[in-house]
């Protein structure tokens, strides 16, 4: 089956220790409580599962049996990356350090495709533009990126302010003001107004915008994350059709599906939630497919740091969409595998174009 990562990161291909790879394994900041593990989760045991036979293991090898062998094989990291047999990636390079982009693409096999985040751009394009002309500035470098190849935009508002932003589109006296105040703050970029501005800025674009919505580290505040909040903005840029794809989601994947079924622009990404809810992720896919229509959701992986993310979400899907879609005639429960792994992300980014 062809599977096509359309949210993911750089991960690390080099060696890891042991701390450094149990670190990955959480999206907690802090050290784990005391008698306990990050990797003795379902994660950990997912990396066991499917990552363990990539470095010559069997299945559910032991985590230290697992950590001798990755130390042992200099090219772990690429081996991890090639066997998740993907047919492309879709990178955010708003999260820096690991490999680059043409090593990512060489240790998978697989063309990667870049992914703007808004916020980050914004950044870089202040530095130089001042408050009277960062709106003009942020538009040009955007459609400068989009320009040289990148095939669509992410939104961190999740992280920033939360989701509950008012929907409309900021007056440009009112994007002056912010972007003043912003500037003069020194602050990283939150004010709702500047984050409206992004967001009807890449909606002018034209391209996918991916939203983090659903857990994530604890810079984000859940409940604000819920997709739920984003339904006056789904409302307000139907007319544009530009396709809003909600990333991870959980735990209100549900509330995506909704969205999903609702809106003709919107659509949900099971990223984030294939890798941390691993063997569960069969429950989990199932309440996706529940509301959203197949054609409507998309798989990534949202792998970041460790290669075996990228393993892991690869496997685990495959595993899980063929048991959820077990009782069904085997020609229509391919064809619906198929639109999810690889086929609705091609059409809704383009990549055939
Ligand atoms: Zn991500």
């Amino acid at each position: 089956m062809e599977v096509l990562d359309a949210h993911c990161h750089t991960v690390e291909l080099g060696p890891l220790t042991d701390e450094r790879f149990a670190a990955w394994c959480t999206e907690s900041p802090w050290p784990p409580a005391p008698g306990t593990s990050f990797p003795d989760s379902r994660l950990g045991l997912a990396i066991r599962r499917w990552c363990a036979p990539a470095l010559g293991l069997s299945p559910f090898a032991p985590l230290a049996e697992y950590a001798e062998s990755r130390r042992s094989l200099p090219d772990a990291g690429a081996r991890l990356l090639a066997a998740a047999g993907l047919s492309a990636l879709l990178v955010d390079t708003g999260l820096t350090g690991g490999a680059a982009l043409d090593e990512l693409a060489a240790a998978a096999h697989a063309p990667v495709h870049s992914v703007v985040r808004l916020e980050q751009l914004a950044v870089s394009v202040a530095e130089t533009a001042g408050g009277s002309g960062f709106g003009r500035s942020f538009s040009d470098a955007l459609a400068a990126q989009l320009d040289a190849g990148a095939v669509a935009v992410k939104s961190i508002a999740a992280y920033r302010h939360g989701l509950d932003l008012d929907p409309e589109r900021p007056g440009p006296a009112e994007v002056v003001r912010a972007a003043d105040a912003w500037l003069r703050s020194g602050e990283r970029l939150a004010d709702p107004v500047l984050l409206r501005h992004l967001l009807w800025t890449a909606v002018d674009c034209g391209r996918p915008i991916q939203f983090h919505t659903g857990f994530g580290d604890p810079d984000a505040a859940l409940l604000r994350a819920d997709p739920a909040h984003l339904q006056p903005f789904c409302a307000a840029t139907r007319s544009a059709r530009v396709p809003i794809v909600l990333l991870h989601c959980y735990p209100y994947h549900r509330q995506a599906a909704w969205l999903a079924q609702l809106y003709p622009h919107v659509y949900a990404d099971v990223g984030l939630a294939v890798t941390y809810t691993g063997a569960r992720f069969d429950a989990v896919l199932a309440e996706f497919l529940e509301l959203a229509p197949f054609g409507k959701v998309l798989y990534s992986s949202d792998a970041y740091g460790l290669p075996e993310l990228y393993l892991v979400g690869a496997q685990q899907f495959r595993h899980s969409i063929r048991h959820v879609l077990a009782d069904l005639p085997p020609g229509e429960a391919e064809r619906i595998a198929g639109l999810v792994a690889a086929g609705n992300a091609r059409r809704v980014y383009a990549l055939d174009a």
